[in-house]
């Protein structure tokens, strides 16, 4: 008998990807479309996703140069939120956005989880990571005792706004098994443990990159008919799709 892991994306993996017809964009867009932060703070934020999404994109750079390029991003987003001032109320306020919703069957997947004693890493490079996913989880009363969350946390002074982030900072390129490894999150030989492993990008496969698992069944949202997703993930599952599919498959395995 093998123990069992599951490692999650958030944004668009936990959460809906289209809602009311509408494509949902990560956390941090969301935020700045609150209506209490500052309109030239969005301006500048673009400004940002404009200059460094093409380096994340690039299949030219080696881990090494995207890494510096992504770190850099996160860090520039940083200053912007503390240039604007944004408060940890504006943060959490966004997470009730109706454009945050949990795909249907998420809290009985969780649920299924813990009384499996199944853990669960939810493994996440958004900019406002921690804070904003343990929020939304509790809401939706998930219990969060077999989960551990590898995110962005961020701090805030006593009058509620932003001031730093705990490092090391989580961005695109480090999201990779490694990471989890460095932050003691996990050890490298898990030779015992089968990991199922869901995202909604290509990338996310990377989650599990440089950990020794027995085997690792990757979960996709994604293109059904596209060969990107089909030829990468042992299942994918339609973008709208909720999680049944996937605590059936939990179920025979346990
Ligand atoms: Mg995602």
């Amino acid at each position: 008998m093998y123990k069992h892991l599951v490692i999650t994306d958030f944004d668009g993996t936990l959460t809906e990807k289209v809602v009311n017809g509408q494509k949902v964009p990560g956390l941090m867009s969301v935020l700045m479309s609150e209506p209490g932060i500052d309109k030239n703070c969005l301006v500048e934020y673009e400004e940002l996703f404009n200059k460094y999404h093409p380096y994340e994109q690039s299949t030219n750079l080696t881990l090494v140069q995207k890494q510096g390029f992504m770190l850099k991003w996160w860090l520039e987003v940083y200053s912007v939120l503390k240039k604007y001032k944004v408060t940890e109320t504006m943060i959490m306020k966004s997470c009730d956005s109706p454009l945050l919703q949990l795909r249907s069957g998420v809290k009985e997947f969780f649920d299924q989880c813990k009384n499996s004693d199944i853990s669960v890493i939810i493994f996440s490079a958004n900019g406002i990571g921690y804070n904003t996913i343990e929020y939304i989880l509790k809401k939706n009363d998930i219990s969060l005792t077999n989960v551990r969350i590898c995110a962005n946390t961020l701090y805030f002074e006593a009058n509620g706004q932003y001031t730093s982030t705990k490092q090391p900072i989580i961005h695109s390129a480090n999201k990779i098994g490694e990471t989890l490894i460095k932050n003691d999150f996990i050890a490298p030989d898990q030779d015992d443990t089968e990991c199922i492993l869901i995202g909604d990008n290509i990338d996310d496969l990377k989650m599990s990159e440089g950990i020794n698992f027995k085997s690792v069944t990757n979960v996709g949202f994604g293109d059904t008919l596209s060969s990107d997703f089909t030829e990468m993930f042992d299942l994918v599952l339609p973008i709208e799709a909720g999680f049944e599919k996937i605590s059936e498959l939990v179920s025979v395995r346990v």
